[in-house]
């Protein structure tokens, strides 16, 4: 499972926002949040109507997201396209997600 290289790169991050960086100047509506575990970017995933973490993968090649609402201990690498198993190295939010209803 594990044919990720780019594991090392991982860094420790401060979330650039509480929600979708992107969503929450537009007053967009996300579904889940990614983070950028390269900057700390906070984007929403596919299953969004914006899908900003995957742009934000296209336009600055970083290539490693973790699962963010709340952080569960997995990542995917956008390259390989596999999971990757963060064990404890998750990172904590700043505070309590916006939410949309
Ligand atoms: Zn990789
Ligand atoms: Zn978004
Ligand atoms: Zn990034």
């Amino acid at each position: 499972m594990d044919e990720c290289r780019h594991t090392r790169d991982i860094g420790k991050v401060t979330p650039s926002a509480l929600g979708c960086e992107e969503c929450l100047k537009s007053g967009s509506k996300w579904v889940h949040l990614r983070l950028c575990r390269t900057c700390g970017h906070v984007g929403c995933c596919d299953d969004s109507p914006n899908r900003h973490a995957t742009k934000h993968f296209h336009a600055t090649k970083h290539p490693i997201i973790e699962g963010y609402d709340p952080p569960e201990g997995w990542a995917w690498c956008y390259v390989d396209e596999v999971f990757v198993d963060l064990g404890d190295d998750v990172t904590p939010q700043n505070g309590p997600i916006p939410r949309f209803v």
